[in-house]
């Protein structure tokens, strides 16, 4: 015999110490802050506390432009667009979601982070990103 059932598990975890520089400055400044390698260059985002493309731990912190292109996106029926975006600035991608989002999306379409109006130190601090102008 099979039971389905859904089980809801919440839970609390530290944002550590590069991701609560990550989430203040979302909240305290309304700034996007990446992570700088000192030994390979690579420029992540959110920040952190050791270098994704090389694994070295000798990193800034650098302010981010909050704004970018759309890499990627999905749409999830009731929930909204969520998509890859590589902020100028970065290596790699944020995941985060579109707001009012246009029905026709590209690849490389330039976005901008929109902020909360009330924020808390969470990744909702960064409410979206709105897309600002056509793809190349
Ligand atoms: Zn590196």
């Amino acid at each position: 015999m099979i039971r389905e059932e859904k089980i809801q598990i919440p839970f609390v975890y530290a944002a550590g110490q590069a991701g609560s520089r990550f989430l203040v400055a979302l909240r305290d400044d309304g700034r996007i802050m990446g992570s700088a390698c000192a030994a390979c260059g690579h420029v992540s985002v959110p920040t952190r506390s050791f270098c994704p493309a090389c694994s070295e731990s000798d990193l800034s912190d650098v302010e981010l432009a909050g704004e970018g292109n759309l890499v990627s996106w999905t749409e999830i029926p009731g929930r909204g667009v969520f998509a890859l975006i590589n902020l100028d600035g970065a290596d790699g991608a944020l995941l985060h979601r579109l707001i009012d989002s246009p029905d026709k999306l590209a690849v490389g379409q330039r976005v901008r982070a929109q902020f909360a109006e009330t924020r808390k130190a969470h990744i909702s601090d960064l409410a979206g990103f709105v897309v600002t102008g056509a793809g190349p």
